[in-house]
């Protein structure tokens, strides 16, 4: 079974109780911890963006050509957030159990109420970073119903939300690449995570343009 180290504590505070007591890293030693990612899609591509916003050395990696192929540019119908623009009744435990039960009960609940807590500040995010959410004629962000559920919580983009949100994301992780705080990998599929004492310390690559295996700390 996998541990996912979720923080312990009541679920709606298990994270935020962490994230305040969490160690942080001294600024200056940032730049020496060399951290990797494997994937370019929304998840991969904000936090390589995200890591090197901060500080930190990236290395990321991804099949494609280009870190914008990832499948993320497939997905359509849009992101849920309880912003509660609607006015018509949700709330961040709203989300948290519409979430749990559309995901058939086997999500992780104290990382699903995380993602309820935040989904207001991705929006505020991804419109930051230019993402073209559909609006109102007054300006206003706007929402649909999607998936089943009894409110109107979705931001979107016509029928390619997940285009924009990756362009988005993908604007965000060439800038930290052209500031030089992420080296980008394409065309390189990783074979393995090297662990040490039970720690990912590196990754076993493939060069998909020369065949050669490269390895990574
Ligand atoms: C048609 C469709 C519609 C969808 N609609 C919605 C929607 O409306 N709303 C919603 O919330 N979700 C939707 N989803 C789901 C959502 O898009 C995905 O769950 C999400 O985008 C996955 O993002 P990701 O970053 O985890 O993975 P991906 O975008 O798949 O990225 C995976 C990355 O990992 C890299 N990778 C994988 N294996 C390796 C390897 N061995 N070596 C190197 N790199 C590797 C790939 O190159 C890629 O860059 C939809 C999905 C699809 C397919």
């Amino acid at each position: 079974m996998l541990n996912a180290k979720i923080p312990a504590g009541p679920l709606e505070t298990k994270w935020s109780n962490y994230k305040s007591t969490v160690k942080l890293v001294n600024p200056a030693n940032k730049r020496k911890l060399e951290i990797i990612v494997v994937g370019t899609g929304l998840a991969g591509a904000s936090a390589a963006a995200a890591l090197g916003e901060l500080g930190y050395k990236v290395k990321v990696f991804c099949f494609q050509d280009s870190a914008r192929r990832a499948h993320s540019i497939a997905a359509q119908g849009g992101i849920n957030a309880a912003k509660n623009y609607q006015n018509d009744g949700d709330s961040i435990f709203r989300l948290f159990y519409d979430t749990v039960k559309g995901g058939d009960y086997r999500a992780r609940e104290g990382n699903v109420y995380r993602l309820s807590e935040v989904s207001g500040n991705i929006i505020d995010q991804c419109v930051a970073q230019g993402v073209p959410f559909a609006r109102e004629y007054g300006g206003l962000l706007s929402n649909r119903s999607f998936g089943g559920t009894q409110v109107q919580r979705t931001f979107y983009a016509a029928g390619q939300t997940g285009q924009q949100l990756l362009l988005g994301a993908y604007s965000a992780l060439e800038r930290q690449v052209a500031l030089g705080n992420v080296k980008q990998y394409t065309r390189h599929e990783m074979l393995e995570v090297v662990k040490i004492d039970g720690k990912a310390r590196g990754i076993i690559a493939r060069n998909l343009v020369s065949g050669k295996i490269e390895r990574h700390f």
